[in-house]
């Protein structure tokens, strides 16, 4: 008997794994796994999906007209330039697929984003990560490792789960150097939490090429996870191609409507990036203070370097019975290392506290 089989290349992707959310057993989980960001759902976002209830019998409109809009009104980019997708990965994959192909390489770095690589592989292309440098993408090795197959060039700016970035300047350079026909995708999901004086989410250099796009996510500063909304802004010729590709009504009804309230609600990025920028230096030191290595980030989260796969493991196990879930991240080639997210302050407090009790148990 024969039974259907996929393409052989589908059964060699590894499935993402998501943070996860619950301990069995623990009365309180705190969950900083998945960098969310730290104050919940925008409470006009909440009453905008309740309302949104009433609506759903309704299919969405396909063409998100409100919402970009809105998205062109707070970033003063021309609507038409701008697709929507159920989050940002939904577009992620749509680049692979549409740009993608055999016979079309994909660049990404060494611990860039594992939707790249998995989205890549989907669309039939060959996955080339190149090695980074002190865990940041290294620009000039990823510009050798094309070659006249490459197609696309993935760079998350900052990076998931390193927390690393590139200023401006140079990511202005790679585009220059890069042949015209690759397509540079910057995913920027982390820009509202940058501090870098140096930093460049990609407006600019969409505008000034025809072959840069810039990704975006209502999942982390916006809190809007849970709906699924990205977008990204991009040259007209890609956003025809997306609008071929894409599903028709990729974004809810109910999803519209929150990130529409999320954009309008009082100061609530404000809110999110001063606390990133007070608290992710403090759960840094802390966790320094407790005799581990942070690297820098300027997301809204760390990765804590334990030094071996052991001691990132027990540091895990030990985290997770005081019903703390931080990121494993093994599967970002760093399994001596953990991720985790900048929560509330309470939060901050209590994984600093638990990271310092179990290096004393470790000392013993
Ligand atoms: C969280 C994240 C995203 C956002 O994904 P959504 O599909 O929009 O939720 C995109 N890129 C990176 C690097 C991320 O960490």
């Amino acid at each position: 008997m024969t039974s259907p089989s996929p393409r052989p290349e589908i059964l060699t992707i590894h499935p993402y794994v998501g943070g996860e959310s619950k301990l069995p057993g623990a009365n309180r989980t705190i969950k900083l796994s998945s960098n969310e960001g730290a104050f919940g759902v925008p409470p006009s976002a909440q009453a905008a999906i309740a309302k949104a209830a009433e609506e759903v019998h309704r299919y969405p409109d396909g063409g998100a007209h409100q919402l970009r809009a809105a998205i062109g009104k707070r970033w003063g980019l021309n609507p038409e330039r701008i697709v929507c997708g159920a989050g940002s990965d939904d577009l992620l994959y749509q680049f692979c697929l549409s740009y993608g192909g055999p016979g079309r390489d994909i660049i990404m770095s060494e611990h860039g984003f594992s939707i790249y690589e998995i989205a890549g592989i989907y669309a039939g292309s060959r996955v080339i990560k190149v090695p980074e440098r002190n865990l940041t993408a290294d620009l000039d090795a990823m510009l050798a490792a094309v070659s006249p197959s490459t197609r696309l060039m993935f760079l998350a700016n900052p990076n998931n789960p390193t927390g690393s970035m590139v200023p401006a300047e140079d990511v202005a350079r790679l585009r220059a150097a890069l042949p015209p026909e690759v397509l540079l995708v910057l995913d920027s999901a982390y820009a509202e939490y940058v501090t870098h004086p140096d930093y460049d989410a990609g407006i600019k250099l969409v505008d000034a090429t025809d072959n840069t796009v810039m990704t975006r996510t209502f999942s982390k500063v916006y809190g809007l996870g849970g709906m699924r909304i990205g977008w990204c802004y991009a040259p007209p010729a890609v956003v025809d191609v997306l609008n071929r590709v894409r599903g028709p009504f990729n974004v809810s009804v109910a999803a519209q409507a929150a990130a529409i309230a999320a954009l309008a609600e009082p100061g609530w990025v404000e809110k999110g990036r001063e606390h990133n920028a007070l608290y992710r230096p403090k759960l840094a030191a802390g966790i320094e203070a407790a005799g581990l290595k942070v690297w820098p980030s300027e997301g809204n989260f760390v990765l804590v370097d334990l030094g071996t796969v052991e001691a990132a493991n027990a540091a895990d196990a030990f985290l997770r019975t005081n019903g703390i879930i931080v990121r494993k991240v093994a599967g970002y080639g760093l399994p001596h290392c953990l991720r985790v997210t900048v929560g509330t302050a309470e939060e901050v407090g209590l994984v600093v506290e638990a990271f310092a009790e179990f290096m004393r148990q470790a000392r013993g």
